[in-house]
């Protein structure tokens, strides 16, 4: 399996194969930068079809994380580890500590936390092998990073709202403005109420039927079957189930003009961000939108952690985001590259 030559190998500082016979682990764990930090990124558990899909999957979410944690203001790195095995069926208390000591073995270059397939409950188990793991919570509290993300994305909102809509953040922002979600999960739900309790008017669609139900009475809010959620007459579209929301045919059929929400890799390709722009719709980079988990998992790990200094940094982000937001319109760009620039002109300093 070729590294260097990959399409997606984008100078990776390490990349681990890891494999452990009598658990059936086998993992690959990518450090794409350390520059600010050890790298810290989630433990995603996948039936993925080929070994080489795996390493596609875990070059480019590592590097991901290091753009995340550059914006976010983070003393941290970017990586990333896959186990290429079905969550469902193979997750085992025996894989998850071989994974462990995979993971103990690299002295700290590398921190883990919760991703797809993997939950508090397996970073308990790798944490009784190696002190290397985050999204544990403390003192009784839930380590799901879910609603800090959910803040995040707000804030994100905030800052589209008033540089793609013309209106400034205030106490009445959001009322009456139209929210599409597309995806009412962990993260989509806690962003739903917060919208819902800011005035907003929302449209729901998810697949899982039962998800919606649950939140149409609480949230007077209207149900969409997931084909139309992109047609919704609202003002901002929020990507908040799977990746690659944002295809060519997606942007030509939606009604909003801003487009801010939770979900990773929203846009299908880098050529939709320009499609965006041409269509005067601005489109939140996802990164940057969704980092209040990886935030609050940073906190986690020092002595000095309280809510309130974990929601303040958190609210960062619609800070940066005014940054990215006025530096897009300045020179005529997607914020979406723009926001990459910030952030190499970031981790590449150091
Ligand atoms: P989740 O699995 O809890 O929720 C996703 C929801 O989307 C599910 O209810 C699912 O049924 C629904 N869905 C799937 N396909 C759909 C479709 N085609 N149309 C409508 N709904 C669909 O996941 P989550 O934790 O809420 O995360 C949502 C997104 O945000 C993901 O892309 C995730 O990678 C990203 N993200 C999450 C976090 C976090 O803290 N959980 C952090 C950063 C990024």
């Amino acid at each position: 399996m070729p590294v260097f030559d990959h399409p997606d190998f984008d100078h990776h500082q390490q990349v681990i194969h890891g494999c452990d016979a009598a658990s059936g682990l086998r993992a690959i764990i990518a450090i794409h930068d350390t520059t600010r930090g050890p790298a810290l990124g989630g433990l995603r558990i996948y039936p993925y079809a080929s070994e080489a899909d795996a390493l596609t999957d875990v070059l480019r979410l590592s590097r991901g994380m290091t753009y995340k944690s550059a914006l976010a203001d983070l003393p941290l790195g970017g990586g990333k580890t896959v186990i290429i095995a079905d969550p469902r069926r193979d997750k085992t208390p025996e894989l998850l500590r071989a994974m462990g000591r995979l993971i103990d073995s690299l002295g700290g270059r590398y921190i883990t936390a919760e991703d797809s397939g993997s939950g508090e409950a397996d970073m308990r188990v790798i944490a009784e092998v190696t002190p290397h793991v985050g999204g544990l919570g403390r003192d009784g509290s839930s380590g799901a990073p879910s609603p800090w993300t959910a803040l995040g994305v707000f804030h994100a909102m905030q800052s589209a709202v008033y540089h793609g809509l013309g209106r400034a953040e205030s106490e009445d922002q959001f009322a009456g403005l139209r929210v599409a979600l597309q995806g009412v999960g962990h993260v989509g739900t806690h962003l739903a109420r917060r919208l819902h309790d800011a005035g907003a008017r929302l449209v729901l669609a998810d697949v899982e039927r039962d998800a919606v139900t649950r939140l149409t009475g609480e949230l007077e809010a209207e149900i969409v079957a997931p084909e139309a959620i992109v047609d919704a007459e609202v003002d901002v579209f929020a990507p908040c189930a799977m990746g690659a929301a944002l295809t060519p045919e997606v942007v030509r059929r939606l009604k909003a003009r801003v487009v801010c929400g939770a979900a990773n890799n929203q846009l299908a390709h880098a050529e939709v961000a320009g499609q965006l722009q041409a269509r005067g719709i601005l489109y939140t980079p996802d990164y940057v939108a969704n980092a209040g988990g990886v935030i609050e998992i940073a906190w986690q790990r020092r002595d000095d952690a309280r809510p309130a200094k974990v929601a303040a940094h958190i609210a960062r982000i619609g800070t940066i985001l005014d940054e990215i937001f006025a530096r897009a319109a300045q020179e005529g760009r997607s914020p979406a590259p723009v926001a990459d620039d910030m952030a190499r002109e970031r981790f590449e300093a150091g």
